[in-house]
């Protein structure tokens, strides 16, 4: 479960959009001139991963549409509550892959950060929605033992900030994070792996920018868009910045029942990635977390899809279609 995020005492514009982010279904609703009883709440659902969503995202639903894929990702449905055989809290063996609280070492060269618990949106497919962000908190001691363990492997190469939402942290905490990791001579990429450019890209400001290119590592950023819809021109100028910094840009999406689930709709997410400068990369099977069994595809479809993909777009703008299997050595191709 996430923990809600305090802003006291801070007050970058990006910071005040997040703390005005909607967390009232029967507001949300009522935004999008939908009647209250338009979707079947989970209440119970709801009340263990709350609604969050900020304004600016809602503002790219469509009105009147209860189908609204963008809306299909953030409202506590009460198929939440379905509990299927299968479905677990932990579907990826992450409590399995942590050396030190926080840092999970899965995957040869990389490791990666669970920086923070906190997120800018809900997304009610994610798998990380019950994981004990408390008792995995790399933070709680300034990092230090985070640092210690990644500067202690060198065949470690690449850090990957994720969460949680690395980008809900201030820059001032992130650009030390940055600097110290720095400072580790067998790294030499710096991944980000967030969905802020997506769902606030207000927080691409003068002050992320400035620490992304003071560093000396290679800064790489994926981010997380499931439908073309999540692309307006809000994005479309966060995203030029990065690019502008040097930053290396992909995305990453989950295969979602109801969001994205025809070649028509990942065709056109792939195109418009394109546009605004970023490479489609993974395409997740949905990761089998309690909750979240009505977005799932089965492999089989999801091949399918992939086989139109294939047929109708150049081979740099089709995603890999990858499953994660607890233990093993990457993610799985399923191609
Ligand atoms: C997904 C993931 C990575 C990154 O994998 P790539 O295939 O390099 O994108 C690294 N560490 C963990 C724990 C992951 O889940
Ligand atoms: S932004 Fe990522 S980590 Fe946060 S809720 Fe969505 S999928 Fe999960």
């Amino acid at each position: 479960m996430l923990p809600r995020i305090s802003v006291s005492g801070q007050t970058a514009a990006w910071q005040k959009l997040l703390a005005q982010a909607i967390n009232s279904p029967s507001e949300l609703l009522e935004m999008l001139d939908l009647p209250a009883d338009a979707l079947p709440l989970g209440k119970l659902a709801g009340r263990q991963f709350a609604l969050r969503v900020p304004r600016g995202y809602v503002a790219r639903m469509r009105k009147g549409d209860p189908h609204d894929p963008l809306l299909r990702q953030v409202f506590p449905s009460h198929d939440e509550e379905i509990l299927l055989p299968g479905y677990s809290a932990d579907p990826v063996g992450d409590l399995a892959a942590m050396p030190v609280p926080g840092v999970l070492h899965k995957y040869h060269g990389r490791a990666l950060l669970v920086t923070t618990g906190a997120c800018a949106i809900h997304c009610r497919y994610c798998f990380r929605r019950h994981f004990p962000y408390s008792d995995a908190n790399p933070a709680t001691h300034d990092w230090d033992t985070a640092l210690h363990y990644i500067a202690s492997d060198t065949t470690i190469n690449e850090v990957i900030l994720s969460g949680g939402d690395p980008l809900v942290l201030p820059d001032q905490r992130l650009a030390s994070l940055a600097q110290r990791l720095s400072g580790i001579p067998h790294l030499r990429r710096l991944r980000l792996h967030t969905r802020l450019p997506i769902v606030l890209p207000e927080r691409v400001d003068e002050a992320l920018l400035d620490w992304l290119q003071r560093s000396r590592l290679k800064i790489v950023m994926v981010i997380h868009a499931n439908h073309a819809n999540e692309i307006d021109t809000s994005v479309t100028t966060a995203l030029s910045l990065l690019k502008r910094a040097g930053v290396t840009l992909f995305n990453q999406s989950v295969l979602l029942r109801g969001v994205n689930d025809t070649a028509r709709i990942l065709a056109e997410l792939s195109e418009r990635l394109f546009e605004v400068n970023v490479i489609p990369y993974y395409l997740h099977l949905l990761d089998k977390v309690q909750g979240a069994s009505h977005f799932d595809i089965p492999p089989a479809q999801a091949q399918q899809l992939m086989q139109e993909l294939r047929n109708c777009l150049p081979g740099y703008l089709v995603p890999r279609l990858v499953h994660e299997r607890a233990g093993a050595p990457s993610k799985l191709p399923r191609y």
